[in-house]
């Protein structure tokens, strides 16, 4: 038997890895079965090129709780160690590696978004076990060998009980980390981080029902058998060729990642590159709602199919972190904070990569099948605007793809709509209308005079909407965007008709004044239009570019500082219609008063403007005028 002291510079390393990764204890069980796995796939590696004559067979990993002893056993039927080995590769590589781990995350410790902790690998056990034996018989014909450390630098090493190739880590779980021997506890953390690792893992047994022979009675009882309890998936979709997997492959995949999500994922992307960096992944298209900040954190990120992560900030696009699915690169640094991480070069490559392969994907939907992408616009257009807005790539990308649809669910691209309205919908300096509504019910009115003169409003009703119309004004020169209730289409567009009132130059003059006198003139600047006398007397109108103001002001657009902007709206009055005259007729000034307060709350009524005891005052009023 040998004893030794561990050769190390750092005093005791022990009570550094205690305190340092406290928060994170339970990562110990994934680091030591992704070493049971290394392990593994090194013998099957052997064995594939003839190394050894070894039989590797179907090799599994087992996790064992021995509540009554306080232990955990993690048993492998990997390559082994012979003691030399354990000698080197425990008491040497392991520790030094704890040891640059530990210089490595004293610095990130302060940064707070550390986002893993690969790298502390076996020593991490000492997280939670007081003692740490380990048990392990060489693939090579030597003897067993067992090795023995109490959390101090000594450890013994001696010669082992063990005919069976491969290792057994037996830890004595501390008192303060019970929770560790509790079945619950290991098989929440097994699913957690080993779900889809390689090598089977085997947690306790189940019981499962053999199929009954073909000439079985009905009533005969189904027999059970014991069977091993196998947690994980080893070989999980995105680890196979695309080639390979039907539409339902991908779907139950989902299923696998997501038990609780009944809905069916839109569509899904392979992800697949091996340079300049290794990545594969499968991202989903969920159906999304208009509220962004619900839907995020959603992706999980594996390395060499052990879980890492669910918080991909800095990997991913911001504007995918809405997305589902998993990624799997050994290529992102780990022990590193998220700044270092935004930082690093293959971490940016892999940021643009996946943002490219999506927008290759939204592309390739949409020429193969036009009419089906349409239909799932709504759900995913949430995503593609917010992209547009924040890459610029993207957003040159989306032009032969993102839609506008309209009022009447027409879709057009961009190109498309400009090209639809090019010959009547231009305004005096020749720009082209966008004409667009944001809701289709409050806007209803307006959307109906401007549909009456053939024009087509687009439906835009995103919440970053007034973000990405301010982007495609920018770079589309002759385009303004105007909202349908900004003012009268008829003012927005130019016909080469101009109406004439009907009233004389006097008529009008006393009209505006007639109307300045009732209309509080904080709130509406009055303004006389000859327009059709069909159409309605007065209409409210807010200037398009205070209305943004305010927009940008809500959704935070950076017009801080500039206070609280008024409510000012136009009040257009329609020099053409009968009641308008009817109403600058009358000679009685508290008879006129009252026609204008009534006509003014039912064009406020109409936009949604009348509340509370004003609403209820003209309620009552109105039921007075009936009798
Ligand atoms: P890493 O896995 O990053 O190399 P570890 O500290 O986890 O660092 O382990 C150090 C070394 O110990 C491994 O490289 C491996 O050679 C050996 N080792 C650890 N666990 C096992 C195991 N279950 N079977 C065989 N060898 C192992």
């Amino acid at each position: 038997m040998a004893t030794g002291k561990i050769n190390v510079s750092v005093e005791n390393i022990f009570p550094l890895i205690k305190k340092f990764l406290y928060s994170d204890h339970e990562i110990f069980l994934r680091e030591l079965i992704s070493n049971a796995t290394d392990a593994t796939l090194k013998l099957k590696h052997l064995a594939n090129i003839g190394e050894t004559s070894v039989e590797y067979g179907n090799p599994v990993i087992e996790v064992k709780i021995d509540e009554e002893n306080s232990k955990l056993h993690i048993i492998d039927e990997g390559i082994g160690m012979t003691k030399e080995e354990v000698e080197k590769y425990i008491n040497e590589v392991a520790f030094s590696g704890a040891e640059e781990f530990l210089e490595k995350y004293k610095d990130s410790a302060k940064d707070s978004g550390i986002i893993g902790h690969f790298g502390l690998g076996f020593y991490s056990a000492f997280m939670v076990a007081n003692k740490v034996e380990i048990i392990t018989k060489s693939f090579k014909d030597e003897p067993a060998a067992h090795w023995v450390c109490e959390g101090t630098t000594e450890f013994t090493l001696k010669d082992g009980n063990k005919e069976t190739r491969g290792t057994e880590i037996i830890l004595h779980i501390n008192e303060d980390d019970k929770e560790f021997l509790q079945e619950n506890r290991i098989s929440e953390l097994l699913t957690k981080y080993n779900k889809f690792m390689p090598v089977p893992i085997k947690f306790g047994t189940k019981e499962k029902e053999l199929p009954k022979a073909e000439d079985a009675p009905e009533d005969e009882e189904a027999k059970k058998v014991t069977v091993d309890n196998i947690i994980n998936n080893p070989e999980p979709a995105w680890t196979k060729q695309p080639t390979d997997l039907e539409e339902q492959d991908y779907n139950s995949f989902y299923r696998e990642l997501y038990p609780m999500q009944f809905e069916e994922p839109l569509f899904h992307i392979h992800l697949n590159v091996d340079y300049p960096f290794n990545l594969t992944g499968i991202l989903y298209f969920p159906k999304l709602s208009n509220d962004m900040t619900m839907q995020k954190d959603k992706i999980q990120l594996y390395q060499n199919q052990v879980f890492v992560t669910d918080n991909v900030e800095g990997i991913v696009p911001e504007f995918l972190t809405m997305l589902k699915g998993v990624i799997d690169s050994p290529d992102i640094p780990l022990n590193v904070s998220r700044s270092y991480l935004q930082a690093d070069g293959a971490v940016k490559k892999i940021s643009s990569y996946i943002s490219r392969k999506v927008a290759d994907k939204l592309k390739s939907l949409f020429n193969n099948n036009r009419e089906d992408f349409e239909q799932k616009w709504d759900d995913i257009k949430v995503v593609i605007e917010y992209g547009m807005l924040t890459e610029d790539k993207f957003f040159d990308k989306a032009q032969k793809f993102s839609l506008y649809p309209t009022v009447d669910k027409k879709y057009f691209t961009f190109e498309e709509y400009k090209e639809k309205i090019k010959d009547n919908q231009t305004d005096k300096d020749d720009k082209l209308v966008v004409l667009y509504a944001s809701n289709k019910d409050e806007q209803h009115s307006y959307i109906e005079a401007a549909k009456d003169k053939g024009y087509e409003v687009l439906l835009l009703d995103s919440p970053i909407v007034p973000h990405l119309i301010q982007k495609l004004e920018s770079s589309n020169e002759n385009v303004s965007f105007v909202r349908v209730d900004s003012d009268h289409v008829d003012n927005l567009i130019k016909k080469d008709e101009d109406k004439t009132s009907k009233l004389s130059e006097e008529e009008q003059e006393k009209l505006k004044t007639d109307f300045e006198k009732v209309v509080p003139k904080e709130k509406y600047t009055v303004q006389l239009e000859a327009m059709d006398s069909a159409a309605a007397p007065l209409i409210i109108t807010q200037p398009e570019f205070m209305r943004r103001m305010k927009e940008m002001q809500q959704t935070g657009g950076g017009m801080m500082g500039m206070g609280n902007m008024p409510e000012m709206y136009n009040l257009v009055v329609n020099t053409n219609n009968n009641l308008i005259s009817e109403i600058l007729k009358t000679e009685n000034a508290e008879e006129q008063e009252r026609k204008i307060k009534q006509s003014l709350d039912l064009a406020r009524l109409s936009q949604n403007l009348l509340k509370g005891e004003e609403l209820t005052n003209f309620v009552k009023r109105s039921f007075e005028m009936i009798k």
